[in-house]
Parts: C-alpha cells; structure tokens; sequence
C-alpha cells in the first residue's frame, strides 16, 4: 500500500458502521440516581463515545434543568432516555447484564475490570441487547440488584479511595466499548501510515553501507567494534520507505564517489 492508500484506509477505520450499530445495541442503565447532573453527564459521557441509549430506572429527579445543563450537547440522548419503573422493565431483552461496583464483592459470580467488561459487552452485542448498570450515588447496586447481572464489573482504582463519581465510571465504561469499537474496525493509532521495504532491501543496504563506510575510512575493519549493529539497530527503528532508501543508497554512492575523486586527485581535495 503507498503512502495516500494508507492515509485513505486509516481515515476511514473510525468506527465502522457495523460496530456503530453494535455500540447501539449497549445500553446504559442507572438506578435510582440522586443528582440529575449527574444523568447529564452520563449522557454526554456516551455521547461522545458513539453510545445513545439510556434508560434510568426510578430516577429521583427526571426531567431536570442541571440534567439537561450538564449533558451539554447531549441533551438529545436525554430527551430519548427512556424511564422505568423497575429494573426489570430496563432490562427487557438483554441477554447480557453487568453490573458495575465499586468495590469488589466477595460473591460467587464472576467480575471482570472494566476493558475486559468492554469487550465482551461489544462482542456479545452481535448477539442480543447488552445492559450496564450503575448504581446510586451513596450506596451502588444492592444485593438484589447484583443478582440479576451475569458478572459484576470494576474499574481498578486506588483502594483506598475506589468510587469515582457516577457519570465519570459511565464515562469509563463509554470509553473502553468505543475502543473495543475501534479495534473491531482495525483502528490503531499505532499503524503504519507507510509501507517500508522489505528485509532484502535492507540488507543489501546494509551491505553498501558498511563497504561506504569502510570506504570512507569511517570503519576500521580490524576494529569495527559494534558499529554495523548499532547502526542496524538505527535504521530497523526508522523503518525506510522506498522514497527514503533511494535517498539513502543515493547518499552512500555519492560518498563512494567523492572519495575515489579525492583520491584520483588529491591536490583539488586539499584546495591547494
Ligand atoms: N458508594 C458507592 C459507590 C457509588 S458510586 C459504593 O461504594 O458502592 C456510583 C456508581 O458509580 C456505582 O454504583 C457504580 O455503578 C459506579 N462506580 C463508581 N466507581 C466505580 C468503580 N471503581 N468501578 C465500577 N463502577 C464504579
């Protein structure tokens, strides 16, 4: 792939429609929650990580002027919520639950951190409607609540001080299925956005190289120390395109080049 052709595939790796319809089929459930800033924030929270469907189960203020004023630009998300009177209600056709904790539980069910709780929300959403819970602001999910889940979920923190407010754990959990989106699209910020050249063209590289640099008195070969290694190790990290190596074997030749000159004519290369 040239240089344009992998600028063209990479800006095009967004989420992909398909994981965009995925990240639709997870919803946000919050229980019972006190501060309507804080339903907000959860909206805006998903938002901005391609998720829209929320569902709030007995909120004690809904509609409220601080919801809709921290939800910012997500105030679509709120005026779309849908309100429950039971959990049982908001959990109409998911297969899968998790229910996130603050604090690990010493239950007998299973408990994933907070990636791994991503993931598998994002893949078993290809399957059937997928439900995080959150739970009130003072207390979290009561027992009764954990029950109904399939795993509970925690996001690894300092134990000493391990709740993070409501809105910011949705905005963790937002984060970690968008990212579980992104690698299902093939995005990585990490990728090539150029093709290097194969090992062979490096090698002979490295061959014309060290004759240059042998050439040019640079390399002694009775002592070569561990120059051609470390400068192997140089040029392997840059990863050359062809452009690149042309320039470089460009380079070597000419030094080779110059060289002989000065050699075929010594007085010319001491300006005398
Ligand atoms: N005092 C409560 C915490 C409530 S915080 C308790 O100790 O359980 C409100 C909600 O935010 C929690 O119910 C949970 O849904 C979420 N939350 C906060 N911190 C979390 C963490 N570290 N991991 C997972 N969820 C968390």
């Amino acid at each position: 792939m040239n240089r344009k052709a992998a600028q063209d595939s990479r800006s095009n790796s967004d989420l992909s429609q398909k994981a965009t319809g995925l990240l639709q089929r997870v919803r946000v459930v919050l229980i019972n929650t006190t501060h309507p800033g804080n339903i907000g924030a959860a909206a805006r929270a998903m938002k901005v990580m391609g998720m829209h469907n929320l569902h709030l189960v007995t909120p004690k203020l809904f509609p409220h002027a601080d919801a809709t004023a921290l939800a910012s630009g997500a105030d679509d998300i709120l005026q779309h919520a849908t309100v429950h009177s039971s959990l049982e209600s908001a959990l109409t056709g998911c297969g899968l639950v998790l229910g996130t904790s603050a604090r690990l539980r010493s239950l007998a069910m299973p408990q994933l951190d907070a990636r791994a709780a991503a993931q598998k929300a994002f893949a078993e959403a290809e399957r059937h409607d997928v439900a995080l819970l959150f739970g009130r602001e003072r207390y979290g999910l009561t027992n009764d609540e954990m029950q109904r889940c399939h795993a509970l979920v925690n996001i690894p923190a300092d134990p000493g001080y391990s709740s993070l407010n409501l809105a910011q754990a949705v905005q963790i959990l937002a984060y970690e299925l968008h990212m579980a989106g992104l690698a299902n699209a093939g995005y990585s910020l990490d990728a090539l956005d150029w093709e290097p050249v194969d090992g062979n063209q490096m090698e002979l590289f490295y061959v014309h190289l060290e004759q240059t640099l042998k050439d040019i008195l640079f390399l002694n070969p009775a002592q070569p120390r561990k120059l051609m290694m470390r400068l192997r190790r140089l040029f392997n990290r840059a990863r050359p395109d062809q452009n690149e190596m042309n320039i470089l074997r460009g380079i070597l030749t000419a030094a080779q080049a110059g060289k002989e000159a000065s050699e075929a004519s010594p007085d010319q290369s001491t300006g005398s």
